[in-house]
């Protein structure tokens, strides 16, 4: 049974979604006004992981994240670049989707950008306007905290502690507690606006999470995710704009936070040089080799990225090219020299390979148990199929030369499937895939592609 470690309860729990099968996640997005860095690829990589492990383990997930395309820092740095804060933000945008593509992060159901909700984000003011919780002022709509009693109870911050300086705190002389927020930004000459029922302006930062999440999920979800670092304010200002707006709590079920990435012991950060994009990394290592990195350390635990983690994961990854290799060589001989080899079974390897990933995702003990099976010696077709399941959520166990190659007949059984599918001829393409069914291959067809795997 899954176990997640709930931010909310500072407890693991046994995972259990509000309705059956069905898995509705939000992640938290990026602001696009730059290139996303490793500590952004930490945090979708594991999402990444977490959804396609749990689409393997047959829970229908809907994976929603926003995309924060409106910001006064994509403002400030389109000033700075004399560009217009779409271009800006668009463009961003473009990179930050092409990175998570080459790092096979690729399981999100829905990128929603705040821009295409503003509708949405002005009915829940009104909402928060209309009960008390919300209240307007020179440059804004704010939200209350003092009035929203649970405010701290994710962070455990109390409300008084609230009033120490955060960042992404608005800032204005007339609001009624240090730790109250924007919700509505009026706009000040020159900056982009939309019409709303008080004066034109945008929306604060939390408010669009919420909105976005209540448009696809309603006002209650399974599980919410990000960084550890959004915890306060922003997540618990998402919980007191919902619960207040809805009267329905918890706004969410399980609360899942990603833990610090740092670089050679430090904070990334442009002003001391240490500062990594996924660019950067991508040009001299693999992606392969990110994602490795990443799921060899537990989600929560913090990660050190040094030279010396990236010599060892390397020198890692070889050792299970290797193994793939030995087993392919060894599946390869003939079958009386197999039958004079101890084939003893895995399921023991399995088992507690499943142990460490129900247990709150623990990646690094479940890799251990990938290296023991690696060192028991067991080059077996099981050994195989069990590493190529695990790689459907890993991504790193596979490199492009060890990946298993669909031999030239199926594919052009494929191909010739393919042309008649397109001439809408299914008899004829359903005698072709039954045929290549029987030669051990199975053949998927999803939005995007015709998805070829061989059958265990
Ligand atoms: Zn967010």
């Amino acid at each position: 049974m899954l176990k997640l470690y709930n931010t909310l309860s500072r407890k693991k729990e046994a995972f259990g979604p509000l309705k059956g099968k069905k898995v509705n996640l939000f992640v938290c997005g990026v602001t696009p006004y730059d290139f996303t860095h490793i500590g952004h690829a930490r945090t979708y990589i594991i999402f990444d992981m977490m959804v396609k492990y749990l689409k393997q383990k047959n829970y229908n997930v809907f994976y929603l994240q926003n995309i924060t395309d409106i910001d006064d820092k994509i403002i400030k740095r389109a000033k700075e670049k004399r560009i217009s804060w779409i271009n800006l933000s668009r463009k961003f945008e473009k990179e930050y989707l092409k990175d998570m593509k080459a790092l096979k992060v690729n399981s999100v159901t829905k990128y929603a950008r705040a821009t295409e909700h503003i509708k949405d984000i002005i009915i829940q003011i009104k909402r928060l306007l209309k009960k008390g919780y919300a209240y307007q002022i020179e440059d804004g709509i704010y939200y209350d905290i003092s009035r929203f009693k649970d405010y701290g109870r994710l962070s455990r911050r109390t409300a008084l502690a609230a009033e120490d300086a955060v960042s992404r705190i608005d800032e204005s002389k007339q609001k009624k507690n240090k730790g109250d927020f924007c919700l509505w930004k009026f706009a000040k000459p020159g900056e982009p606006s939309w019409p709303s029922p008080w004066r034109i302006g945008r929306p604060g930062w939390h408010i669009e999470d919420t909105a976005i999440a209540e448009k696809f999920f309603g006002p209650r979800y399974d599980i919410h995710g990000g960084g550890r670092d959004l915890t306060f304010p922003h997540h618990e200002a998402e919980i007191a704009q919902m619960e207040a707006a809805s009267g329905k709590k918890p706004l969410v079920k399980y609360w899942l936070h990603t833990g610090f990435l740092t670089v050679e012991g430090k904070k990334m950060a442009k002003s001391l040089g240490n500062f990594i994009t996924i660019k950067d990394f991508l040009k001299k290592h693999s992606a392969r080799l990110l994602r490795f990195i990443v799921l060899k350390n537990h989600y929560r635990s913090p990660l050190d990225y040094t030279e010396n983690a990236i010599f060892q994961a390397e020198k890692e990854l070889q050792r299970i090219d290797e193994f793939i290799g030995q087993i392919r060589n060894s599946i390869r001989q003939p079958a009386d020299k197999i039958q004079n080899k101890p084939q003893i079974s895995i399921s023991k390897f399995q088992k507690e390979f499943n142990t460490a990933m129900e247990d709150d995702f623990n990646t690094p003990k479940a890799l251990a148990v990938i290296f023991r099976l690696i060192r028991s010696g067991k080059t077996t077709e099981e050994s195989l199929s069990f590493l190529e399941e695990t790689d459907e959520f890993f991504h790193f166990i596979f490199s492009k030369k060890t990946k298993p190659k669909i031999p030239k007949d199926i594919l052009i059984l494929v191909e010739l499937r393919e042309k008649y599918r397109q001439r809408k001829n299914w008899l004829k393409s359903d005698e072709i895939r039954k045929e290549i069914i029987d030669l051990g291959y199975w053949v998927e067809d999803t939005e995007e592609e015709t998805k070829i795997k061989k059958i265990k």
